[in-house]
């Protein structure tokens, strides 16, 4: 099976109007998923859905052949193999972006202190940071913070990350160094499921598109012919 398979999910949020209709989709290993289509019709909340941070009504999501069971108290586990980057950051705001960092690593997955801090540095080194890690989130652009958000997910070595509109909130000179972290990710083989409204980046780093309308994925294509004028 794909690592992840998405069947026919059904979402609400007020038990009556359905937000996905039926929404099914897999993603292989090494693969980058981009999720386009107007403001509203469900991306976030498709996102959301496999990540534990919404329940679904119908359908199934199974990880490696195995669905899953979202209804378990502790859904860390899963939060560990599928990582999530958000528009708004969530970094904590009271802790440096080293302790940012290596907070889960050391509080969830258990790894060494020290050994968690040398490989925040060799993460923020990666992306241009390593001279912020004793500094805090106020301190730091939205770009960096960004790419800093994105260094947190990657600390827990997920096997699939989720990019929640991560451009949408940067003013725009911030926007190329956050998409070029991507780039670099799905180059070196990372499974990715990307929403996003930059449609170049989208084309650039897509091994499929799709496309999301009211709820149902009406659309599907390798990036070239999708972008492409008929
Ligand atoms: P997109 O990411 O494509 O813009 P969303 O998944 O954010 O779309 O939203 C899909 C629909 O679900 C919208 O109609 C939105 O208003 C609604 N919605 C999203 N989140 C919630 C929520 N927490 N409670 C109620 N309705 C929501
Ligand atoms: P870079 O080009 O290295 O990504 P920026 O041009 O975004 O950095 O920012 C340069 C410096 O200005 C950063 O190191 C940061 O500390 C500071 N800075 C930029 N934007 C903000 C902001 N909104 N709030 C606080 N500091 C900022």
């Amino acid at each position: 099976p794909a690592l992840l398979e998405i069947k026919n999910v059904v979402k609400n949020y007020d038990g009556k109007t359905p937000v996905l209709e039926g929404v099914s989709l897999e993603l292989n290993r090494g693969e980058v998923i981009v999720l386009i289509g107007p403001s509203g019709c469900g991306k976030s909340t498709l996102l959301r859905c496999i990540n534990g941070l919404e329940a679904i009504q119908g359908g199934e999501i199974c990880l490696e052949g195995k669905a899953i069971d979202y209804n378990k108290k502790d859904l860390t586990g899963l939060r560990q193999k599928i990582g999530m980057v958000f528009q708004s950051y969530e970094l904590f705001p009271h802790m440096t972006i080293l302790d940012n960092i290596i907070l889960a690593p050391t509080k969830v997955a258990g790894v060494n202190k020290e050994r968690a801090k040398k490989e925040a540095m060799e993460l923020l080194n990666k992306v241009g940071l390593a001279h912020k890690a004793k500094a805090y989130p106020r301190e730091l652009s939205g770009g960096q913070k960004q790419r800093v958000a994105i260094v947190r997910a990657l600390a827990m070595h997920p096997e699939i990350l989720l990019f929640d509109e991560v451009t949408a909130a940067l003013d725009p000179e911030m926007v190329r160094e956050v998409l070029d972290v991507m780039l670099d990710l799905a180059k070196q083989g990372s499974t990715m499921i990307i929403v996003t409204h930059e449609m170049q980046f989208a084309e650039a780093v897509a091994d499929r598109v799709y496309f999301l309308d009211k709820g149902n994925i009406v659309e599907t294509g390798r990036p070239k012919s999708f972008f492409s004028a008929p």
